[in-house]
């Protein structure tokens, strides 16, 4: 007998039913055991390192020695790695499937990436180490910047912002530099109501005023409404494209006629470049600044929060403003633009400390070499195929929101579907969780009625787009024949149930206090 046989039932109709209200005696599930906090762990004596005490050293500290434990919990190595992974365990991650956040491009991040990322030449440099010693480095960043400004046809790029929000204020400060300089400070930012909420946020953080373009029913720029907004006192406009509708601006070239022709500036929001890249160069459209995400387009999903990189792209109008540093070629190899004197006077200043993401400038310059310019258009183009691919199977169950003509990179539903079946949007992702897949992002964009933006990127197969399908189908099937528990109790199989996510964010927990009786207390003082 072999496993294929006897083995533990892989297919769905040979898995028995769960007894109902079955639970471990443990708190475990199946080999996943369930983990305490850190501090909650018997572990406050113990340390991961044996040192022999110091011996003949007087302490010279004074009264500043410390006189209470500093309540660090005690791991061996063994346990310290066992709770890491096991916490990892509750978590979803791009290795284990599918990911179909909408406007985030959870890609598969080549493990090439990886290993260039660690050479040594390149993870253990020192930020300030003498530019003699860096010149590997400064040639990758020299190279990534050609390739940015080439896919976008931009005659300048910051690589410092490290993230797109951040990007997006480097482009921002660099338009506000460039109107100051003309002694012309606007007030305000135009944004359509579709936009990434990162994108008022930046506005005002810069301190404009925001105003909202109106959207037309299929979903882009009301291009009579954007004429009527702009004015001499609006200082750019933000416009993602492809929108986060997942379509593209086709007035796009008359959205920047008009915008210049106001004396202000056009930003692109390049969160969406996946859609595009290899086939459109922004530049090319009267984009006059766009961040792009390396994080998104050119791999390394940013699940968790990090790490990022936002390099932002400059038209010749605002190229001057760039913020420093930036790598030149002189005499003796490349250097830095570190002063804003001389040829970067006008430059607004710095986005970091030092230079920017280095280990996000190796993983996307190997992404980029792997692919090459070909591949790269490629990528485009998959990702548009598989995101139209999705669109055209769950149009069957699902609403799109804007059915008319294909999408871009993601694919857009809305809830109108659900109408009558007393499942929500919340309650249809959580019930994906249950069958093994990450929701979509939901409730945005906000101009769609209890959205799901669905996006597939290019690196799934027809396999995965499938099994990731059939599960959508059937769990709309059963939402519409009345299964109303499935949804409204779900997850039932995740570490977590339904948590109450507004009260988390409201009101977070972020330290840890000894409760008497449940955790150990801290080491005594010696
Ligand atoms: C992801 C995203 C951003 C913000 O990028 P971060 O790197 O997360 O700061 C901005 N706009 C859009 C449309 C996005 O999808």
């Amino acid at each position: 007998m072999t496993m294929q046989t006897v083995g533990r039932p892989t297919r769905p109709e040979d898995v028995q039913p769960l007894d109902a209200g079955f639970t471990s005696l443990t708190g475990g599930r199946g080999l996943l055991q369930d983990e305490a906090l850190i501090f909650e762990r018997d572990g406050w004596g113990k340390t991961g390192v044996d040192l022999p005490p110091v011996e003949g050293s007087a302490d010279d500290l004074g009264d500043l020695v410390r006189t209470r434990p500093i309540g660090l919990p005690g791991l061996s190595e063994p346990e310290a790695m066992r709770h890491y992974v096991r916490l990892s365990q509750k978590n979803h991650a791009i290795d284990l499937a599918l990911y179909p956040l909408g406007s985030c491009t959870m890609k598969h991040n080549p493990r090439l990436n990886e290993k260039m990322a660690r050479l040594a030449g390149f993870a253990d440099l020192h930020p300030m180490a003498p530019l003699a010693t860096i010149q590997g480095a400064l040639t990758l960043m020299d190279r990534l910047s050609h390739w940015l400004k080439t896919l976008t046809g931009m005659p300048a790029v910051a690589l410092s912002p490290k993230a797109g929000a951040h990007g997006e204020l480097c482009g921002l400060l660099a338009i506000r530099a460039a109107h100051e300089a003309k002694g012309d400070p606007r007030r305000r930012v135009l944004v359509p109501t579709s936009a990434h909420g990162t994108n008022p946020a930046t506005a005002a953080f810069v301190g404009y005023s925001v105003t909202e373009i109106a959207q037309t029913d299929d979903g882009r720029v009301d291009l009579a409404d954007l004429a009527a907004k702009l004015g001499p006192d609006v200082a750019a406009i933000m416009v993602t494209n492809p929108n986060t509708c997942g379509l593209f601006e086709r007035d796009i070239i008359e959205i920047a006629r008009l915008t210049h022709e106001a004396g202000a500036y056009f930003y692109c929001d390049g969160a969406n470049f996946n859609a595009i890249v290899g086939r459109v160069r922004p530049g090319d459209l009267g984009v006059d600044a766009m961040h792009i995400n390396l994080h998104k387009t050119f791999s390394t999903p940013h699940g968790g929060g990090g790490p990022g990189a936002g390099p932002v792209v400059l038209s010749e109008a605002l190229a001057p403003f760039a913020p420093a540093p930036w790598v030149v070629h002189g005499p003796d190899g490349l250097t830095l633009v570190e002063e804003t004197v001389e040829e970067a006077a006008q430059a607004f200043g710095r986005m970091s400390a030092f230079h920017g993401q280095m280990g996000m400038f190796v993983r996307a310059y190997a992404y980029m070499r792997s692919h090459g310019a070909d591949g790269l258009r490629q990528v485009a183009e998959d990702a548009v195929l598989n995101a139209n691919y999705i669109k055209a199977r769950l149009s069957g169950v699902m609403t799109p929101a804007f059915p008319e003509g294909p999408c871009m990179h993601e694919a857009l539903f809305d809830d109108s579907w659900l109408e009558g079946t007393g499942v929500t949007t919340l309650d249809f992702a959580k019930a994906m969780i249950d069958e093994g897949f990450h929701p979509m992002t939901m409730y945005f964009p906000l101009v769609v009625h209890g959205a799901m933006l669905i996006e597939p990127t290019e690196t799934e197969s027809k396999q995965e787009l499938d099994r990731f399908c059939d599960a959508l189908i059937a769990l709309a099937e059963a939402a519409k024949a009345g299964d109303v528990d499935r949804f409204k109790g779900a997850p039932y199989l995740a570490p977590m149930r339904r948590l109450d996510e507004t009260l988390a964010a409201r009101k977070p927990r972020l330290t840890w206090k000894p409760e008497p009786g449940v955790a150990p207390a801290p080491l005594a003082a010696e």
